[in-house]
């Protein structure tokens, strides 16, 4: 794994760790390891793509900010963000 890529695993850890005391701070995290990727043209990997909100960049976490729902006729997750309320769509396959 690049340097980079494991500076933005490390990112999503520590808003993992914070976001319960400090949302804003882990928000800051996300923000940090977006550019990140940005400036080393990595696309973030699928399984931390769905853990922040595109629109407002909030840290999410199931059961506290967003509502996840199964749609198992087209085979999608819902993903809803409670600060903005935006909704994203992921295939089950995204990982
Ligand atoms: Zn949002």
């Amino acid at each position: 794994m690049s340097v980079a890529r494991e500076r933005i695993e490390r990112l999503f850890e520590l808003a993992d760790e914070v976001h319960d005391e400090n949302p804003e701070r882990a928000k800051r995290y996300i923000e940090r390891a977006r550019e990140i990727a940005t400036s080393n043209r990595i696309r973030l990997p699928a399984h931390l793509k769905r853990r922040f909100c595109d629109s407002c960049g909030a840290y999410l976490v199931p059961g506290k900010n967003a509502r996840v729902r199964l749609r198992s006729e087209d085979g999608h997750v819902v993903v809803r963000c409670e600060e903005c309320g935006a909704t994203e769509r992921y295939g089950y396959g995204d990982r």
